[in-house]
């Protein structure tokens, strides 16, 4: 940012914002000798005052938390701005005009309003908004908030409020306290069209806090039918004080549990905010009306004491819906070091913090949070879950788009422990998962364009391959089933006395399939015995183009023996197919195992895995008799 601030300008800054009068609009302080002041430390919890300030050197120190500076890192802390942003702040508030470095066009920007005009305006708004949602007018405001479980305690809490309807209530209440009608407009609170007039009416209002404490902006909910702005929501727009990229709701309550905890808690929004402060939930936050951006991530970076290293935790309660995992598959395209430290927790009935709050308490709100998953497994897990693992088809399709997002994966040294997490949850080997992340990285859509102009976009998964498209007939998977086929049509009464053990789940070609249920229907290849319009009549059952054609195929193809089927070559046939759906079945059942736990369902696991025996038992006895019949 601006980090060309004169070093002359700096310290008329620190001469002039005197350190007991910025942090007293923080903390009360009191005499503790000795020319120091001290007082409740505002960056951790304790009980008796380990924070002392002394003016005369202009500095504060923590003895419990070990924070401590001067005026400017001070304000640095307690709103989580950047040393520009703080001196800005401060040169703002104490009249200090700032010069800059030559070659620093904003040296001359025209001011406005100063910014601590605009934060005295929202704090007489939010007065005076708070003192209206006790009018009969707000009826409606207290029945919205008490259907969503706030009492009149929790709405003082969060400062809830209520804008009158008719257009200038707040207008002319602060002309009258002596704001300006330019002061008002641009602080987003006024705006202007034949005359000055509200930007909200008739809304329920919360207001829009900075980290200290100071109002800044609202967050407006519709709660009338005949309002005339459909928004469910309107916010203060871009400010001089109301950055939307940065704003936090719930921020000023959320800080120093984050700070303690390490934690921070993302919800969607006002209510659901409130909703788990009152659970128990106390680093809950909320953007306001933006979606979640690289810059709320630093604000809590900044919070949560990770200047360094990142080690806290950043839990997003998403909605389970579409528009929740495009936020989370969003958030994973960013910072990489906030996403290896990102978590999400969904709840399974859709239910956001408030609802939850309302139908079973307290305490699972509290439990929705403990829930949480890492980001990167929610992803891969809703990758691999749009499949039907129990179909190695499927898994084969979930492994590769699988491995596509873990190479996108720009923190290399994670790599192998996602690619680990997906052999577990697809069911494959972690060698398999390996090999074919490694083809996904060789192959990525992720390299950057040969000419190098243009940095790679955060990568996003590709979207998903179309479900079950279908393959070619002639594919060599599906020869032995067309030859199979070939026979029944061709040869039903060889079939017919080799075995009545084929069965649809034989078949892995849909068309295939098809075929043969209408060989099923008709009675089985025995009822084509004999019959010299067995193939029409099939034919003529089909309602699908594609099965009836290739019936047709089935019918004229020669079969690949050059003399008559015998029944040596016919139970070869028969036998194998059996035989190969039996190993399907053998790799469903393995992959199943691997994805269950032998100690939490030890009853299913033991119960599959003498399935398992069962078959391969199955598969030699098929095995004998395909080889048998050669
Ligand atoms: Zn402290």
């Amino acid at each position: 940012m601006a980090g060309l601030i004169r070093e002359e300008s700096i310290a008329e800054v620190r001469e002039k914002a005197r350190i007991d009068d910025v942090v007293s609009e923080h903390v009360s302080l009191r005499n503790a000798g000795g020319g120091s002041l001290k007082g409740l430390c505002p960056f951790h919890d304790e009980k008796s005052p380990s924070f002392h300030v002394t003016p005369s050197r202009g500095f504060f120190h923590c003895f419990g938390c070990q924070a401590g500076g001067d005026v400017i890192k001070f304000v640095m802390d307690i709103d989580a701005l950047s040393f520009a942003e703080a001196v800005e702040r401060l040169a703002d508030k104490f009249g200090v005009q700032l010069r800059r470095e030559e070659g620093d066009v904003r040296e001359d920007r025209p001011r406005g309003p100063q910014r601590n005009r605009l934060v005295e305006a929202h704090k007489a708004a939010q007065q005076f908004y708070a003192e209206q949602l006790s009018t009969p007018d707000a009826l409606v405001a207290r029945q919205f908030l008490a259907e969503r479980g706030f009492d009149q305690s929790a709405a003082e809490m969060f400062g809830v409020g209520f804008a009158p309807r008719d257009g200038d209530a707040l207008f002319k209440h602060l002309r009258q306290k002596a704001f300006s009608q330019e002061e008002l407009v641009v602080g987003g609170l006024v705006a202007v069209g034949r005359s000055a007039y509200d930007r909200f009416r008739g809304r329920l209002l919360w207001p829009i806090r900075e980290a200290g404490g100071d109002t800044i902006g609202f967050g407006a909910r519709r709660i009338f039918e005949d309002d005339r702005i459909d928004a469910k929501y309107l916010n203060t727009s871009e400010t001089p004080i109301y950055k939307k990229s940065q704003v936090l709701y719930g921020i000023d309550l959320a800080r120093k549990d984050m700070a303690r905890s390490s934690q921070a808690v993302v919800v969607e929004g006002y209510t659901d905010v409130m909703a788990c402060h009152l659970a128990g939930v106390t680093t809950a936050v909320a953007t306001c009306g933006t979606a979640f951006g690289d810059e709320h991530a630093r604000v809590l970076r900044r919070f949560m004491h990770d200047h360094e290293e990142f080690r806290g935790e950043v839990i997003f309660a998403f909605d389970g819906d579409a528009a929740g995992q495009k936020a989370a598959l969003r958030t994973f395209g960013g910072d990489q070091n906030f996403v290896s430290q990102t978590y999400v927790t969904v709840e399974p009935d859709g239910m956001d913090p408030c609802d939850l709050r309302i139908k079973q308490g307290d305490a699972a709100v509290r439990e929705l949070v403990a829930r949480r998953v890492p980001l990167y497994r929610f992803v891969l897990g809703n990758v691999v879950g749009k499949y039907d693992l129990d179909r190695a088809d499927s898994r084969v399709d979930a492994l590769r788009e699988g491995a596509r997002l873990v190479s996108s994966i720009r923190d290399r040294s994670k790599v192998d422990a996602f690619a680990r997490e997906l052999a577990g949850m697809v069911g494959v080997d972690i060698e398999q998962a390996r090999g074919e992340v490694r083809r996904a990285t060789s192959r990525g859509p992720a390299k950057p364009d040969q000419r190098g102009a243009r940095r790679a976009e955060p990568e996003a998964p590709a979207p998903p391959a179309p479900r079950n498209p279908v393959p070619d007939l002639r594919d060599p998977r599906f020869a032995l089933e067309r030859e199979t086929l070939k026979l029944v049509i061709q040869h039903p009464m060889a079939i017919g006395r080799t075995t009545s053990d084929i069965g649809t789940d034989d078949f892995t070609h849909p068309v295939y399939r098809a075929v043969w249920e209408l060989v099923a229907a008709a009675g089985g290849p025995v009822a084509g015995s004999g019959d010299a319009s067995w193939a029409g009549r099939l034919r003529d059952a089909a309602t699908d183009p594609a099965v009836s054609s290739a019936i047709s195929a089935l019918a004229v193809e020669p079969i690949r023996t050059a003399k008559e089927p015998d029944a040596a070559y016919v139970s070869m046939h028969v036998f194998r197919l059996l035989e190969l759906t039996a190993m399907r079945r053998i790799a469903d059942l393995k992959s199943r195992l691997q994805r269950t736990n032998p100690v939490e369902n030890a009853t299913e696991y033991n119960r599959m895995f003498g399935e398992l025996a069962a078959l391969e038992q199955h598969r030699r006895t098929l095995r004998e008799r395909t080889v048998g019949a050669t």
